[in-house]
């Protein structure tokens, strides 16, 4: 006879590995879509804190490159940067860590295309881990790639979209993968994310690099990699860029 006990610690063991890997299929179209939140309504760019380190205050992108070096090409104008179709994505010109990074972004308006070709861009972290921008607002798509998902991986708990047009937040706690000597992965990659002030991610454990129907497997890298900002031929506007190391 098998104990009880052994059955719910064997239970308990399988969850916990359950829960560290991600037992849903990337993209899946059956995944479930997560509820609705209104945020309240946008504000005024938020300011950085003192400590900050000011990656885009609306005037200029002197902090930033192309994704192959050379002048970030993206249109500045009004306070905003504006996605330039086909230049390519921008990167930091620094290498960031563990952070807190802050970052607002509107969605164009009038909304065009479906699914993932509305609105798309994405935020990512050592140029390797995307929190997805879209406009999810009234337009859906597979869970773990819409508004807020930490891309190909996990859906964010909520929808908290504003409509296209609005300006919206994204407040990321991340910290970075840790490496040993050899390269072998000591701890994942952890996201805490606010979209609208709302939580989406509560120290969400990613499982390597985010990827388009895959889930590679961690490959060591170094401490520091820029942010960088997507080119996915979509004019999505960024404004209001700070972040505060935490390393
Ligand atoms: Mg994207």
């Amino acid at each position: 006879m098998v104990s009880g006990f052994l059955v719910g610690a064997a239970c308990a063991v399988f969850a916990a590995a359950a829960a560290a890997q991600e037992t849903w299929p990337v993209h899946d179209p059956n995944r479930p879509q997560p509820p609705v939140v209104t945020p309240g309504p946008a504000g005024p760019p938020a300011a950085p804190p003192s400590d900050a380190v000011v990656l885009f205050d609306g005037r200029d992108l002197s902090a930033w490159q192309g994704e192959k070096g050379g002048p970030a090409r993206w249109k500045v104008e009004n306070g905003y940067v504006e996605v330039a179709a086909k230049t390519g994505s921008i990167k930091t010109a620094r290498g960031f860590g563990d952070c807190q990074l802050h970052v607002e972004w509107m969605a164009p308006d009038p909304p065009s295309g479906e699914g993932q070709g509305r609105g798309n861009s994405g935020v990512f972290l050592m140029d390797t881990y995307e929190v997805q921008v879209l406009d999810c607002y009234g337009n859906q798509t597979y869970a773990d790639g819409m508004t807020a998902a930490i891309y190909g991986q996990h859906p964010p708990l909520v929808n908290a979209c504003r409509k296209p047009g609005e300006w919206q937040t994204f407040d990321i706690v991340f910290r970075r993968p840790r490496f040993d000597k050899n390269g072998k992965l000591e701890s994942p990659a952890r996201m805490t994310v606010f979209h609208n002030g709302i939580l989406v991610h509560d120290a969400a454990e990613l499982t390597g690099p985010t990827a388009h129907k895959a889930r590679p497997p961690y490959a060591a890298h170094a401490d520091r990699l820029p942010i960088s900002l997507q080119d996915h031929g979509n004019p999505t506007r960024f404004r209001a860029i700070w972040l505060r190391e935490l390393e």
